[in-house]
């Protein structure tokens, strides 16, 4: 085996442990096994891992294969101290053929390290913050050359995320030894990250939708006792959720018509605060009579076979809580998720719009995996969200204090001061749009003056502020099922027509892509029956499919779009294409609405550019048909991925398996790229593969020069593309697309860095 094999499969191996310890196991093990995985492929006589402990401000050594048992947990160094602490102290790989003739070389006694000559240290470091340091030490000197320090410095960037975990747990159980009295320890909850950011909140417990366990309980507080407060706490829940759903059809007029009506309906319903005053008036205290006639109502619905009965469950937990909290003495004005973190079951869009407009901090998702849509909307919203299938969560008493690190994929529970400080710094970093937008630049070019143009993938009318801060050119992809998703019938044509041409209007750059309704698959329209009856919906009646067979919905969409766009240039995208003739039918359809509307005297307006998403193996296959008829082609990455691998996007078992960089997967994009240009038919990215620079320069070379991508994440890309070569990419395309295994497309992938 090669060197460079050698390192590849020991970087696979590490990335293995790492999954190993998300799944669970112990950290003390974890860190054994890595270092022995370590030893053993770079045969090192020693291999030992410090983590920087930031209250001490000490590294300790925490595992080591070579070294004397006995010192470990024992050992530590500060910054700067001997070999291992200049590593981290200066944040750089120090190499040494014989450790003492270093001055920094510090001999530890009862080591046994006095033989061993050889020494490379590297620092783990994850963004700013200094996790720890990795050690190798050889008994022949001069053993560790250049590429065994490139080597193991990739492993600690593969291993940071881990490890800062095992570092939060590691301080906690330091602490935990000693807590100060009556301090509740901290605990942590492991998930998996679904949508990134920072939430720092109080508990509150919803179950799932569907479960009929889900009681409402008062959260301990000090309420008012009157009638007269009860009164005071409707007029003000009532008049809230006017005012929010007045601003909600502002800032989110696509999605947010009527979303609070069932609210308002049942607030002033005889059955619900009718029934709660019947109680007050017979003694009942106002916090307990809310609380006894909305479990009522819980009960009631959770049992319910309807999902649209079981969305009420959360309604009513909705209303309770707002009531209570205007209930309460030091009522905030809001009476709102200000400061929570919602813990949940099953969760439909409709139910996180909700939650998300009344300003909830973050989501924990617990045991149903999620769903794409959610998952995009959430992003969309700026909700962090994780999911987690830990029964613990549904233990933890209401109020009480949680972070939630959804970059990592954790919870604490009772965070400490410490990580409550970095878990804020974290999240002021990470709200800085503005920051972004003044870095932006209105074009892209790489290094050697290619032009690469980067639209935004936009799933709220919310996402074109950002959008145009952040100079987007135009958009890539408008998914434009949400206002379907969240309603409970299709919105009308005069409807659609309104968003569409928000969307339009709110764009500076005059390019719009529109795609035509992707429901089926995972994005269920609940008022749809048909929709929800099959055994492998992914293959079912999806996208192109679902609107050729309802053609009312996909005309009726199609004069919305081609309206707004009015004498604009507009796109307009089917998705699933699976061959020439569903483009060559829907783009009948098209042509056909374009004569509805000059019948009915809507208008006459000019043909829009029509384009075919390639995210089949049969539209891989048609590409060169395709790119002869289209006007433009798109890449769809999430579903290529999905189709091509046949690798579920949605499920987490295989996640693993969903691999980008799959060498089928790179030729499957080289065919469509070789196809767009022989017929120069211009070829957009979107989903996954337009958000990682490795795969972004890897299409780069194969000649791709459009993009669309979440708009918080162009200034990022912009950066990454303006340090690409183009000639270099088109060379490394060559070689990258000839590979037959993951493991060289990874080796080569990891040489570029
Ligand atoms: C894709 O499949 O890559 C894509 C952008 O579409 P969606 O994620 O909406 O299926
Ligand atoms: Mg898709």
């Amino acid at each position: 085996m090669s060197e460079r094999d050698s390192n590849i499969e020991m970087i696979c191996s590490v990335s293995e442990l790492a999954d190993l310890f998300r799944r669970g196991r112990d950290i003390k093990g974890f860190l054994s096994q890595v270092v022995h995985v370590v030893s053993r492929h770079m045969k090192a006589d020693i291999c030992s891992v410090y983590i920087f402990n930031e209250r001490l401000d000490r590294l300790v050594l925490q595992a080591s294969d070579g070294l004397n048992p006995l010192l470990v947990g024992q050992l530590s160094l500060a910054p700067g101290e001997g070999l291992t602490g200049l590593a981290l102290k200066e944040l750089r790989p120090i190499r040494e053929g014989r450790g003492q003739d270093n001055p920094y070389f510090k001999a530890i006694p009862n080591s046994g390290e006095e033989k061993y000559e050889s020494f490379l240290a590297v620092p783990i470091i994850r963004g700013i913050r200094r996790v720890g340091v990795l050690v190798l030490q050889d008994e022949q000197s001069g053993r560790f050359s250049k590429s065994d320090a490139q080597a193991l410095k990739a492993i600690a960037s593969q291993l940071a995320a881990t490890l800062e975990n095992a570092q939060l747990l590691m301080e906690m159980g330091s602490r935990d030894n000693n807590p100060a009295p009556g301090t509740p320890s901290s605990r942590l909850v492991r998930g998996t990250p679904v949508v990134d950011g920072v939430a720092l909140g109080a508990c509150y417990i919803v179950e799932a939708s569907g479960s009929d366990e889900s009681r409402i309980n008062a959260p301990d507080a000090e309420y008012r006792h009157t009638l007269e407060a009860f009164h005071e706490a409707l007029d003000r829940t009532e008049h809230q959720l006017e005012e929010l759903q007045e601003r909600l059809e502002e800032e989110l007029a696509d999605v947010a018509t009527l979303i609070f009506s069932a609210h308002l309906l049942m607030l002033r319903d005889e059955g619900f605060s009718g029934a709660m005053e019947e109680q007050i008036k017979t003694g009942t205290r106002p916090h307990e009579a809310i609380v006894d006639v909305a479990n009522g109502y819980t009960r009631l619905f959770a049992a319910s076979e309807n999902p649209r009965m079981r969305e009420k469950v959360l309604d009513i937990r909705d209303l309770s809580h707002r009531l209570l909290r205007n209930l309460q003495d030091e009522a905030g004005d809001e009476g709102d998720y200000v400061g929570q973190i919602i813990i949940t079951g099953e969760l439909l869009p409709s139910e996180l719009l909700k939650l998300a407009a009344q300003n909830v901090e973050g989501i924990v998702l617990f045991g149903a995996g999620t769903t794409a849509h959610i998952t995009v909307l959430a992003r969309s919203l700026g909700v962090p969200l994780i999911t987690s299938d830990d029964e613990s969560l549904l233990r933890i008493p209401e109020d009480t204090p949680l972070a939630l690190d959804a970059f990592q994929g954790f919870l604490l529970v009772h965070p400490d001061d410490s990580a409550l400080e970095r878990l804020q710094a974290l999240k002021d970093g990470t709200e800085r749009i503005e920051e972004l937008a003044q870095n932006a630049q209105p074009e892209t070019h790489t290094e050697d003056g290619v032009q690469v143009h980067l639209r935004a993938t936009v799933n709220l009318l919310s996402d074109l502020k950002i959008a145009c801060s952040l100079k987007a050119e135009g958009i890539g992809l408008y998914r434009s099922e949400f206002p379907f998703l969240i309603r409970s019938d299709f919105p009308s044509e005069e409807e659609q027509y309104r968003i569409y041409k928000q969307v339009v209007d709110g764009m500076k750059n005059p390019l719009v892509t529109f795609r035509t309704l992707d429901v089926g698959g995972d994005k269920i329209l609940s008022y749809f029956p048909e929709s929800q009856e099959e055994a492998n919906p992914f293959l079912g009646l999806r996208a192109i499919r679902f609107l050729l067979e309802n053609k009312k919905v996909f005309v009726g969409q199609l004069k919305a779009m081609i309206r707004a766009g009015g004498n604009q240039r507009i796109r307009i995208l089917f998705p699933l294409v699976s061959s020439l003739d569903d483009f060559l039918y829907a783009r009948r359809i098209v042509l056909k609405s374009l004569s509805f509307l000059a019948r009915d005297g809507l208008g006459r307006y000019p043909v829009p550019e029509m384009g075919a998403m390639i995210e089949l193996p049969s539209a891989v296959e048609m590409a060169p048909e395709l790119a002869k008829e289209a006007d433009f082609l798109s890449l769809g990455t999430n579903d290529l991925v999905q189709y091509t691998l046949g690798v579920d996007r949605t499920n987490e078992k295989v996640a693993s398996l969903f691999e980008i960089r799959h060498p089928a997967v790179l030729r499957a994009v080289k065919r469509v790229a070789d196809a767009a240009n022989a017929a120069n038919c211009p070829l957009s990215v979107c989903g996954i593969m337009a958000k990682n620079p490795e795969t972004v320069r890897y299409m780069m070379g194969l000649g791709i020069r459009e993009f669309s991508l979440e708009p918080a994440l162009i200034p990022g890309m912009q950066q990454a593309i303006s340090k690409m070569n183009s000639t270099t990419a088109r060379k490394d395309a060559k070689s990258l697309s000839g590979l037959g295994t993951l493991k060289e497309v990874l080796e080569f992938f990891s040489a570029l860095e």
